[in-house]
């Protein structure tokens, strides 16, 4: 039996976790858990599961929840902040980590689990897209694996087995296009946060969401996979396919391509990447092809959807150049979010700021540096916009 912390247990991919260990036949027990200030759903996923640890990042929710499991005889130790989510991530009973925290608060956890040789089955892509550099090499030197969590990733991974990496001559990254696929730059203008909310493929959590809309989750996704399969940028395409059914492509030198096919149900890359490298009974649907009318592709639109080039942009620079992306994306998303700015508003944020910080982030890759550039950058933005 695996023991098993989640970061984020209760968000969309941690739920969905859960829902593996559910169906796992025991195959796991979950030792830890860490949420934001979710009291609600942290008692649910307390009186299911008994977790022995629990993280709250908001502190009066861990004396909430402290509170209840002694009310209720829960042998629980609770802790608060930053120093719970690194416990959690940490702790001697766990094999693996699995990151489904929102932003790159989960870059300190993920760091420590890895030097306490975790495997870490990563669904926070800001934190490779941070400091994809860092967390890859500690983790060779530290021998534990990144299991990817993220669809396409989880893909590309499946795509990859019994295959070398040599031979690897270009991802073919899909993308779903998000509920603004083909519309014009007039019309994305006036677009509601109800309108972007609106995934037509995904239910997930608010920021990847509005992420999907505005395409920076592609290019989240394209640094994300420059890092997890080390391939430069130019051999990183995306692929518009609305359907969500090819999860992503990869070929090889001799012109051939493996995709991998599936519903677009994120516990099948989840059960996957917990297991790796066996396979488990479905916890997703069966694709049924009789039902498929068809699979269509298209170029994606980076003039209209800025956010995409503008991450290619920063992978390419590299150096601390992707913190300042990811930085000012997290608070323009926020920002719209609250409805403070409008939808084109998120990229002409972003841009700005990779052109004002741009001296910075020359500076040495660090987990110190990444810090401090994120925060310039986050009150930054917030000062001129918020
Ligand atoms: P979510 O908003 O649904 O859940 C986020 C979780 O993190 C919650 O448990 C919340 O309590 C916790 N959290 C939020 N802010 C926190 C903070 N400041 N400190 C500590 N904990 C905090 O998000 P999600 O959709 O599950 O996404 C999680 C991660 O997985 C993101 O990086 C996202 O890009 C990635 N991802 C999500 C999906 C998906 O289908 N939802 C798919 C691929 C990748
Ligand atoms: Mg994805």
């Amino acid at each position: 039996m695996k023991g098993i912390s989640i970061l984020g247990a209760t968000g969309s991919i941690g739920t969905q976790t859960l829902d593996v260990v559910r169906n796992s036949n025991d195959d796991f027990k979950l030792i830890g858990v860490t949420a934001n200030s979710s009291v609600d759903k942290m008692k649910e996923i307390i009186k299911e599961f008994n977790p022995k640890y629990i993280g709250m990042m908001d502190a009066d929710s861990a004396i909430k929840i402290k509170e209840f499991c002694l009310e209720n005889n829960f042998k629980v130790q609770v802790y608060s902040g930053m120093e719970g989510l690194i416990k959690i991530s940490t702790l001697d009973e766990i094999d693996i980590v699995v990151t489904s925290v929102v932003g790159m608060i989960g870059l300190k956890p993920t760091i420590a689990a890895i030097e306490a040789k975790k495997d870490i089955a990563l669904a926070n892509k800001e934190t490779l897209v941070v400091a994809g550099e860092l967390v890859m090499r500690k983790a060779r030197e530290e021998g534990v694996r990144i299991l990817p969590v993220d669809s396409e990733h989880g893909a590309i991974f499946q795509a990859l087995q019994g295959n070398e990496i040599k031979d690897l001559k270009k991802i073919i990254l899909t993308a779903s296009g998000g509920p603004f696929r083909g519309k014009s730059k007039d019309f994305i203008k006036n677009v509601t946060l109800e309108e972007a909310l609106n995934h037509p493929n995904w239910s997930m959590g608010s920021k990847i969401t509005i992420d999907s809309a505005t395409l920076m989750n592609k290019g989240l996704e394209v640094i994300e996979a420059h890092w997890l399969f080390d391939c430069n940028y130019e051999s990183i395409q995306v692929l518009v396919h609305p359907q969500s059914i090819i999860h992503s492509m990869v070929e090889y030198r001799d012109a051939s391509i493996i995709a991998q096919i599936g519903s677009p149900d994120m516990r099948l890359p989840i059960q996957y990447a917990l297991n790796y490298p066996k396979r488990k009974e479905k916890v997703a649907k069966e694709i049924d092809f009789y039902e498929i009318t068809s699979l269509t592709f298209e170029k994606p639109d980076i003039d209209t959807f800025k956010c995409l080039r503008l991450a290619f942009d920063a992978g390419k620079k590299g150096g601390l150049m992707p913190t300042v992306l990811n930085g000012a994306n997290e608070v323009a998303v926020s920002l719209f979010l609250n409805k403070k700015i409008k939808f084109l508003d998120i990229a002409d944020i972003i841009e700005d700021a990779m052109t004002i910080f741009e001296e910075y982030t020359h500076n040495d890759i660090t987990i110190d540096n990444i810090i401090e550039l994120d925060e310039k950058v986050r009150k930054y933005v917030i000062n001129k916009k918020g």
